[in-house]
């Protein structure tokens, strides 16, 4: 562990979020419960706003999607301007939030919200994007050294541009060329990586992906993209094979670019 030479056709590098620019732990303990803490409050706060309403009855469409799911919480239309029935209403769409939650869902009706929630806490400065210390020098070495800087993270593109725009260290969204999520395909999928080198205009061995989880070392790898494998603290740990398998590095630091 320690040290990885970029090799010489590399002019891109393909950097995932949580666990590689990111602690795991701000997604985990941070972004996710600040929406079950802070999810009623938000739709009281905003229930008569049109975004607010549109976003309710997305939730209300998905909730009777899911209505022969076990533990599905049907959200009611409002019959009245009752405080109580407002209420009412609100709790419904709180316990649905909670529910889809506890599976671990990403439908659309729910990231929605989930958007919505931390646009707005990102911007009032209640949640700030975290990145570990060695991230921004090195990303300004890579720059300046010609080199091409993405990112893609099963976060939408949206939160992606949330995290860095008001980061700790600032908004760094100028310091990244673009943004890949799921649209352009799972990260366990090879595929999804020819995609990324076709939409950025370079060939698959041009790109290095970091990251963390095995399996999309595995699909990148696949694809012809070069690979190093981020131990960063909180991560789950890695088998031994892959461990002797992947250049590892605990640092953005100790990627060491090729002396032009
Ligand atoms: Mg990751």
């Amino acid at each position: 562990m320690g040290v990885y030479s970029v090799p010489a056709e590399v002019s891109v590098i393909l950097l995932d979020i949580e666990g590689t620019t990111t602690p795991i732990a701000f997604v985990k303990d941070i972004l996710f419960p600040y929406i079950k803490d802070r999810v009623k409050e938000y739709l009281r706060a905003h229930w008569e706003e049109e975004e607010c309403q549109q976003d309710v009855s997305l939730l209300r469409k998905q909730a009777l999607a899911d209505s022969n799911l076990e533990g599905a919480v049907p959200i009611p239309l409002e019959t009245g301007t009752r405080e109580e029935e407002l209420e009412r209403v609100i709790q419904a769409v709180v316990d649905n939030v909670y529910w889809q939650m506890s599976l671990d869902r990403k439908t659309t009706a729910l990231k929605q919200l989930q958007g919505h929630m931390w646009r707005a806490a990102y911007a009032t400065g209640q949640v700030t994007g975290e990145v570990f210390e060695d991230v921004v020098p090195a990303v300004r070495k890579w720059r300046a050294a010609g080199l091409k800087v993405y990112i893609y993270s099963s976060g939408s593109v949206e939160a992606q541009k949330l995290l860095f725009g008001h980061s700790t260290e600032g908004d760094i969204l100028e310091l990244i060329d673009g943004h890949f999520d799921t649209q352009i395909g799972h990260k366990v999928e090879s595929e999804s990586y020819r995609r990324i080198a076709t939409s950025i205009g370079c060939s698959p061995s041009n790109i290095l992906f970091l990251t963390d989880v095995a399996r999309e070392a595995v699909a990148a790898e696949e694809a012809d993209v070069h690979v190093a494998v981020v131990v960063r603290p909180g991560n789950a740990g890695l088998t031994d094979d892959e461990k002797s398998y992947y250049s590892l590095i605990t640092s953005f630091s100790e990627l060491f670019l090729p002396s032009s």
